[in-house]
């Protein structure tokens, strides 16, 4: 999964914009750079076999 929302460097507001901050027009940025740890590995693949039993 990718994460969408950005953070304004300016207010701190987040945004799901990807240009600029709606709210004063301060720079968005990525607040957690997207890394593949073996935490979100192990989230994926709990998620994906309760949608094989069709828990989800
Ligand atoms: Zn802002």
């Amino acid at each position: 999964m990718k994460w969408l929302m950005k953070k304004c460097s300016s207010c701190g507001r987040y945004s799901l914009r990807s240009d600029r901050c709606p709210a004063c027009g301060g720079e968005l940025v990525v607040p957690h750079p997207p890394r593949f740890s073996p935490h979100d590995k192990y989230l994926s693949y709990r998620y994906s076999l309760k949608k094989e039993k069709g828990l989800l």
